[in-house]
């Protein structure tokens, strides 16, 4: 199954998208978690990608979909994949289009602006190994280290107030249209957010058979 997450930054996209990811056996993509690798690593693409992301804008076009190209080319997407956070504007969702990939459902997690923000004070990153965490939906087990690795959780730069109203405004003017650009397709399924990660889950699993 090829599935693209589409929703607001913390509207739990990446949590549906690692059960998902284990449910089916295909790889979930994240273009923000191959963007902060690349940034711990200081690579060009991290270099180039830092004050887009740090101010809560999104990471040019191109740039963006040079890496979903590459990513999508691996051997362990010929099955399928989840994409968490791409396409986010309608001329990426074109260049998907032109890559010939045939998506077959469009999941969109709604969730309202203000439990976003409330949220997203609340989430936890390990600077390390980019494990995500939250201080009260997801503690850690000790609520200050990483399970994976050990290493202290930080809060994500644009994961302060001021950045994720921006994120926020962005989203709304140039992700949201794709709502419509998918609409059109007959593939979109709208999911509600809910309180609780796993009734989320329980909807965005019937909204894939839907
Ligand atoms: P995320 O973790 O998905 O919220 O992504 C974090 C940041 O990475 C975004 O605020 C953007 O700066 C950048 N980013 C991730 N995916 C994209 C994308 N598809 N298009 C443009 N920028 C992106």
């Amino acid at each position: 199954m090829k599935l693209i997450l589409l929703g607001a930054p913390g509207a739990g996209k990446g949590t549906q998208a690692e059960v998902i990811c284990e449910k089916l056996s295909i790889p979930a993509i994240s273009t923000g978690n191959i963007i902060r690798e690349a940034l711990r690593n200081s690579t060009e693409l991290g270099l180039k990608a830092k004050s887009y992301m740090d101010s809560g804008k999104l990471v040019p076009d191109d740039v963006v979909i040079e890496i979903i190209r590459e990513r999508l080319s691996k051997e362990d997407c010929k099955n399928g994949f989840i994409l968490d956070g791409f396409p986010r504007t309608v001329p990426q969702a074109e260049a998907l289009d032109r890559m010939g990939i045939v998506i077959d459902r469009v999941i969109d997690i709604e969730v309202p602006d203000e439990k976003i923000e409330a949220r997203m004070s609340g989430r936890r990153v390990c600077g390390k190994c980019g494990a995500s965490y939250h201080i009260d939906y997801k503690p850690s087990r000790d609520g200050v280290t990483c399970d994976a690795c050990g290493e202290k959780l930080v809060q994500r730069k644009d994961d302060a107030p001021e950045t994720v109203r921006e994120r926020l405004r962005v989203y709304h003017e140039q992700t949201e249209p794709l709502k419509d650009y998918y609409r059109g397709t007959g593939k979109l399924r709208v999911v509600i957010g809910q309180e609780e990660v796993a009734d989320t889950t329980r909807e965005t699993l019937k909204a894939l058979e839907a």
